[in-house]
């Protein structure tokens, strides 16, 4: 198993070989319900008809360009994020990672164009993801991650929520940017209060930090809205995008202002593959798709997922928290959410585990209601027998 790869993941014993929708298929034909959407990217599910002809019809024109040569599809995918977003300019990027790294480069950037070259450190929170480049590992919370790689970028922290915290750090320490996910992902599906979004960006307003948002798992619509962040009402100065934005292809994105669209200037940043042909040609399909209504699916289909959660947290009393919005949600559980993930995989539904009691469910965004009817049946069978899961009331009929 694993032949010839370096030991950083632990991979499933079954070989996955088809899909379609939310289904995937395993090589000896057993079906998998897929709450994971390879965490949180595939947003049109498996085998999506449309996208596979766009996609026949791009690799038999041109796949690769480089940056240097103008494409349609570049500008139409940088245009369209830049009016969904309210931003005014877009650099492309193969991962989120990368998307950060640029961001963190901008951040520093915009500080010698404004003439505090000092200000170079970055502010961040606990519990926060962003990556695993020296970059943006920096800016990732977890001492798991970390802790090999050191020495790292100087990064101060705060917690999630504490609007104190914030507002003394950024006085004190005069920060390049301030870099949160307005959903932490990896955190554990944590939503980072109204009232903190509104008052970071105030404070970042007023003390002239960047405020950088990484709507790597939260964008795209996951939450029902194109940006998370736009629920609290709140516009960041740079947001990154990734994960489900071409639809399982890699590719991901930097936006900042029009404030800010300029910073970079000729050479000071670039990618030889990112924002080619092929991956914006992807990109380009899942727009249409939530220009023509996507993001209703999401909204609706996270509504039933989320009322089936609750009604399970009142029956099993393992259950502890629901938490997320959209198809972006966590349940958290007492004890370890590891074991109770591998019970629910081996009954055919696929989700992961974070922060080591929560259950992510980051399922594509064309769902159906049957999907959710089934993955929520799954769990309540899985939930019934599961050793220690006591029931708080009698199972229903
Ligand atoms: C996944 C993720 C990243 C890193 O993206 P990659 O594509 O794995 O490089 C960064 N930030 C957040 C919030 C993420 O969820």
């Amino acid at each position: 198993m694993d032949e010839g790869l370096m030991k950083t993941y632990g991979r499933t014993e079954e070989v996955f070989v088809d899909g379609h929708g939310a289904r995937l298929v395993t090589g000896d034909g057993r079906e998998f319900l897929d709450f994971l959407a390879g965490i949180a990217v595939s947003a049109l599910g498996h085998g999506h008809a449309h996208l596979a002809e766009e996609l026949r019809d791009q690799v038999g024109k041109v796949v690769h360009l480089s940056n240097l040569f103008r494409h349609p599809f570049t500008e139409l995918v940088a245009t369209r994020l830049c009016k969904l977003t309210g931003m005014g300019a877009a650099f492309f990027t193969n991962s989120g990672t990368e998307a950060m790294e640029c961001a963190l480069k901008l951040a520093r950037k915009a500080m010698h164009v404004r003439g505090t070259p000092e200000r170079t450190s970055f502010v961040a929170l606990t519990g926060g993801f962003h990556g695993r480049s020296m970059g943006a590992l920096s800016l990732t919370h977890s001492e798991k991650y970390r802790k090999p790689f050191q020495p790292l970028q100087q990064t101060t922290w705060v917690a999630p929520d504490d609007i104190d915290a914030l507002a003394a750090a950024l006085r004190d320490e005069r920060p390049c940017a301030f870099v949160a996910e307005p959903i932490q992902g990896e955190g554990g599906i944590r939503p980072l209060s109204t009232a903190f979004l509104q008052a970071a960006r105030e404070l970042c307003t007023a003390t002239g930090t960047l405020l950088v948002h990484d709507e790597i798992q939260s964008g795209c619509g996951r939450t029902g809205r194109f940006l998370a962040a736009q629920e609290a009402g709140v516009t960041p100065d740079v947001v990154t995008l990734a994960k489900p934005i071409a639809a399982g292809l890699p590719m991901g994105a930097c936006l900042a202002t029009p404030a800010l669209a300029d910073t970079f200037q000729k050479g000071e940043h670039g990618s030889t593959f990112a924002g080619g042909p092929l991956v914006c040609r992807a990109a380009l399909v899942f727009l249409r798709e939530v220009e023509n209504g996507l993001l209703d699916n999401v909204a609706a289909r996270g509504a039933e997922l989320r009322a089936g959660l609750e009604a399970l947290q009142r029956e099993f009393a393992m259950l502890r928290e629901v938490r997320g919005r959209g198809l972006m949600l966590g349940l958290r559980v007492h004890h370890s959410g590891e074991a109770l993930q591998k019970a629910l995989y081996r009954s055919g539904l696929i989700v992961n585990c974070t922060a080591g009691d929560v259950l992510r469910i980051v399922p594509p965004f064309v769902l159906t209601a049957e999907d959710v009817q089934d993955g929520l049946g799954i769990l309540r069978q899985t939930l019934a027998v599961f050793p220690g899961c006591q029931s708080t009331t009698p199972p229903a009929a």
